[in-house]
């Protein structure tokens, strides 16, 4: 089925503003609280939001073949599950629904009543019931920063970084929605030259620049999902900002890797743009730089042009955009993170999660990290408002944002931007 919903000819009768992420083209899915307090799946154009559960109960959807109450959920888990065919066919009739040519909605009032919200009406929830989360360690040059800082600039890859897509299991149950504070992790840390541990509020609070792919249902216990077919298991991207904190990390990681230093929070976009969406921004992505195991090796473009942006808002300020990366900048594709992920047999669900690791590109102002913009507070960083940062403080704001740019049109995942709270206070 081709992808119609992409036409970059399309106008919506919906007003969409020049610089939006949400043109027609786009087409994203999430979940929301509605005026009315009911939860239902949508979409969004412009600054409008998409009630689908209304639309497909008007009859809208007839001629695809859905359950009744696919879109009234308060996850998107089932649709996932229902398949790539069906995403495409949904998209491919929004896409027709407001369509400038098409008069059925846009002349109904009584319809558009029942479908169509404004932003300030509407509470995006968390998309999805994620099941299993997954965190990756692909960009060579995040790699590279952490093993400069901590081991040996001469040798900052391990051995294993150049044949694996090094991941590690993460939680799920603190990954959150845009817009949820996040209180500052207490935890263990040594201080330096101590021998023995201290406990207290992380000093080294941390964003990771990232992009999390959410999965379908794709194989059976003990079965390999082949890298040529990753894609199809594919349902869309969003963007992820990996709380760390660092000093927390840095006691606590050896030998088993990352535990309470990541997983008091990660804040994701609410809106999941399509990997169809982002058809039209495939590139080739890095070259292999050592031979990778035929398990392992992907032709073609395997990679998307998607700017990114990091900015810090102070408590009563504005803004400083501290980063600019790239998510085509990742050294393994998430083609080659799923087969990886998969080659011993591990069933991957619908609603699973997996995040790029921290988006670093070549340049100092690419990074994707306080740890590697500053150099582990070597360098601290300059704010709009004369202050300046070496990691992240209290009541500052952390946003994130992602668009691909081409012909003329833009796509993009609109923001997660996260408030960063005190310790959490019992009494307070
Ligand atoms: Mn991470």
């Amino acid at each position: 089925m081709p992808i119609t919903a992409n036409n970059p000819d399309r106008k919506s009768w919906l007003h969409v503003d020049k610089n939006s992420d949400f043109p027609i083209q786009n087409l994203p899915f999430g979940v929301f609280l509605t005026r009315d307090d009911i939860i239902t799946i949508g979409t969004r154009i412009g600054d409008t939001a998409i009630d689908l559960g209304a639309l497909h109960q008007l009859g809208y959807f007839n001629d695809i073949p859905l359950t009744d109450d696919i879109f009234l959920q308060d996850s998107l888990n089932d649709f996932i599950a229902d398949g790539r065919k069906t995403w495409r066919a949904v998209r491919n009739r929004i896409a027709d629904i407001f369509d400038n040519e098409n008069d059925s909605l846009k002349n109904n009032v009584k319809h558009k009543e029942a479908v169509l919200f404004r932003l300030d009406e509407i509470e995006m929830q968390l998309p999805l019931q994620i099941g299993d989360y997954t965190d990756f360690y692909s960009s060579i040059e995040h790699a590279t920063n952490v093993g400069s800082m901590f081991r040996d600039p001469d040798n900052a890859l391990l051995p294993n970084w150049l044949h694996i897509p090094v991941g590690y299991h993460g939680r799920s149950s603190s990954i959150i929605p845009s817009g949820i504070p996040v209180h500052r992790p207490q935890g263990q840390t040594l201080p330096k030259k101590a021998k023995n541990p201290v406990f207290g509020p992380s000093q080294l609070v941390d964003f990771e620049l990232e992009m999390a792919f959410i999965t379908t249902d794709a194989n059976d216990l003990g079965e390999p999902i082949p890298v040529e077919e990753a894609e199809e298991y594919i349902f869309g991207l969003v963007l992820f900002n990996d709380w760390s904190a660092r000093d927390i990390q840095k006691w606590e990681y050896v030998p088993l890797g990352p535990f309470l230093a990541k997983n008091f929070a990660s804040s994701i976009s609410p809106w999941i743009v399509t990997l169809d969406a982002l058809e039209p921004y495939r590139v080739s992505g890095p070259k292999p730089v050592k031979k990778q195991l035929e398990y392992l090796q992907q032709k073609g473009k395997k990679s998307f042009d998607i700017n990114l942006e990091v900015a810090i808002r102070p408590k009563k300020a504005k803004e400083t955009i501290v980063s600019r990366s790239n998510f085509k900048h990742m050294y393994w594709s998430m083609s080659q993170q799923l087969a990886h992920h998969t080659i011993n047999g591990c069933p991957i669900n619908s609603g699973d999660m997996m995040g790029s690791g921290t988006i670093s590109g070549k340049t100092q102002n690419s990074f994707g990290s306080m740890l590697e913009l500053t150099w582990n507070g070597e360098k601290p960083i300059k704010m709009a408002d004369g202050s300046t940062r070496k990691f992240i403080n209290d009541y500052d704001t952390v946003i994130m944002r992602g668009f691909c740019e081409k012909d003329g049109i833009r796509i993009g995942f609109g923001e997660v931007s996260t408030q960063l709270l005190p310790v959490f206070d019992a009494k307070k």
